[in-house]
This record gives structure tokens, C-alpha cells and sequence, in this order.
């Protein structure tokens, strides 16, 4: 019998903050793929989900948004972005249907692309792996407006497809998890199946958390949530996850609590969903919200936190 080589790579997601990247990256992961964790020899940061098919894995590597840093936390954000821009396999550059404006911005070769989406392409630029310019949000956009987006990107030489999708209600993602396939070539499948190995676990449940924090309160806080995973035990076919969410200031405290605890219990309701689905056990989990007073501007505190210098 012969059997093709498997194929994997790193697909890094990247674009402009709020774009839509870690929403995409969870409706490509979707329901039947499972995140488990990485081998101890997968260093990589920032690993959010594997696709998986018949003989091929995508590792999907999420970035924080692409922006001009302004304090320490972002300036490593952003270091963390470019590092995996680098790194990856094939590049999936997000953007947003343009808005008509008739006349657009004068920008030199590309006229009429967003300015933070010129910063983007030229860090794309930089990498070497092929890239991909995904179109995202086009159910919010007239046809014609997705049209015109469509139109000034395939002018830009550097990408090899251009794929308009809807994260959000999963519009030609199906096409889009197949064109990745199709790009990945032999590899070693850098998951395994049902194995979790536990040294990155609490790195990857706490991004779940925070993810969850950022999904609900989306422009309330950017940045300066971050998540400590205190605990795991595992018991049989359950696991209690001690979760500690940091903010910056009382107030955030209690934007991230809400009404009655509403807020997070929320958070915590989703993230543990999230948590059964990479541990494949059911979750309890017990979330907290402590104030740390400008861990973001702490080198010390960063790193404790997860996020070294390097
Ligand atoms: P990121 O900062 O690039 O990771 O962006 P997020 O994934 O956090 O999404 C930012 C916002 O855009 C959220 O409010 C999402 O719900 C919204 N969003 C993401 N994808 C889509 C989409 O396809 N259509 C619409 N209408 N909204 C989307
Ligand atoms: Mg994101």
C-alpha cells in the first residue's frame, strides 16, 4: 500500500487589530477539531488551533494585532506577531471590505488601502512563506464593496489567492480551510491525536479565558486583561481549572464582574465550554478577578504573566 507523506505546516493569521483573526481562527478550528497541546519540542507561541484533515494538520497561529506600540506589553505583542510572521508556513492576511469613498486615500503604489492595512503588508512583505488575503466580514459589506476590496488586492502582487469569508457566520471558510490544505507540504504532524501533554496546558487554558474576556468586552479592554491558571486537577472525567483574571484598575474590575457577576459569569460559562473541548472532559471552572495595578507596564510582572522578553 502506498501512503502520500504527511503534510502540516504553521499558518499564521495576521492583520489589524479587530479585524476578525481570532474569530476566524475558531470558525476554522471549529467543532471537530479538537486544540490539544503541543509536543514539548513545539516551542512556537501563541498556538490557537489545529484543522486537521485526512493526512494534513494546519497549526493555526493567531498574532495580536499589527500597531504602532506604545507601551511594553504591546511592544512584545507585537514582537510576538512579527516572530511568527516570520516562522509560519503560509501567511493568511486579514482585512475588512473597504469602504466606497469614491476618491480613497493616496497611499503611493497601493492608492486606496487602509494605512493600517499597508503596515500589515509590508511585515508580509518581509516573510517569505506564500500568503493569502482573506476578505472577512462580508456579511456586513454591500456586494460592491466586497467586489472593489477584491479588485485592489489581486493588484498587489504578493499574494497568491485572495479569499473573501465571513468568520462569522462561516461563509466560503470550507474553501478557505481547503485552500490552506492544498498549500501545506510534508511535515510531521506536530499534534498529537488525543494526547495532551500537560507542561503548555495552563498557557493555552488561560488564552481561553482571556480570549473569552476580550470576545465579550471587546473594546472595553484591550490589552490589559491578562490570566493566570492557578490550578489544574484533573479528577476522573472532570477537570477543576482555577483560573485568576488580572486587570489593571478597580474600575476594569468591575466592567469584568458586571451586573450582579453577570459579566463573568459569562466569560467563565464560555471558557469553560472551550476548555471541555480541548480537554475532552467536562470542566469546573473557578474564575476569579484580582487587580494587579499596571502589570502591563511591569517587565517583572509580564513575565510572570507569560509573556517573557523573548
Ligand atoms: P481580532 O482582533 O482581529 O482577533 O478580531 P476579533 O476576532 O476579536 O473580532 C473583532 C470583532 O469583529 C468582533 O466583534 C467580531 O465579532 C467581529 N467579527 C469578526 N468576524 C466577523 C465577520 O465575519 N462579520 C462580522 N460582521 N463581524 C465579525
Ligand atoms: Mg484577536
Amino acid at each position: 500500500m502506498t501512503s502520500l507523506p504527511f503534510r502540516s505546516g504553521f499558518v499564521c493569521v495576521a492583520g489589524r487589530p479587530n479585524v476578525g483573526k481570532s474569530t476566524l481562527v475558531n470558525r476554522l478550528v471549529g467543532r471537530d477539531v479538537s486544540i490539544t497541546s503541543p509536543k514539548p519540542q513545539t516551542t512556537r507561541n501563541r498556538i490557537l488551533g489545529v484543522l486537521r484533515g485526512d493526512g494534513w494538520q494546519a497549526v493555526l497561529v493567531d498574532t495580536p494585532g499589527i500597531h504602532q506600540p506604545s507601551d511594553p506589553l504591546n511592544t512584545r505583542l507585537v514582537r510576538y506577531a512579527l516572530t511568527a510572521l516570520q516562522d509560519a508556513d503560509l501567511i493568511l492576511m486579514l482585512v475588512e471590505p473597504l469602504h466606497q469613498t469614491g476618491a480613497g486615500q493616496r497611499n503611493g503604489r497601493h492608492a486606496a488601502l487602509r494605512n493600517d492595512d499597508l503596515r500589515v503588508l509590508e511585515h508580509v512583505r518581509e516573510a517569505k512563506a506564500p500568503a493569502f488575503v482573506v476578505v472577512n466580514k462580508v456579511d456586513a459589506a454591500s456586494e460592491a464593496a466586497v467586489l472593489e476590496t477584491l479588485r485592489r488586492y489581486g493588484a498587489v502582487k504578493r499574494f497568491d489567492e485572495i479569499v473573501p469569508v465571513s468568520a462569522l457566520t462561516g461563509r466560503n471558510v470550507p474553501r478557505l480551510a481547503k485552500l490552506i490544505s492544498a498549500r501545506l507540504g510534508p511535515g510531521p504532524p506536530y499534534f498529537e491525536p488525543d494526547q495532551v501533554t500537560d507542561q503548555p496546558l495552563p498557557h493555552l487554558l488561560g488564552e481561553l479565558v482571556r480570549q473569552e474576556a476580550f470576545r465579550r468586552l471587546n473594546e472595553e479592554l484591550p490589552y490589559s486583561t491578562a490570566v493566570r491558571l492557578e490550578r489544574i486537577e484533573a479528577k476522573e472525567n472532570l477537570h477543576v481549572v482555577h483560573a485568576r483574571l488580572f486587570v489593571e484598575r478597580d474600575s476594569q474590575k468591575g466592567i469584568v464582574i458586571g451586573k450582579g457577576g453577570r459579566m463573568l459569569r459569562t466569560i467563565g460559562q464560555g471558557a469553560r465550554r472551550r476548555m471541555e473541548g480541548v480537554l475532552g472532559t467536562r470542566v469546573y471552572l473557578e474564575l476569579t478577578v484580582a487587580v494587579l495595578q499596571n502589570w502591563s507596564r511591569d517587565p517583572r510582572r509580564l513575565q510572570e504573566l507569560g509573556y517573557p522578553e523573548e
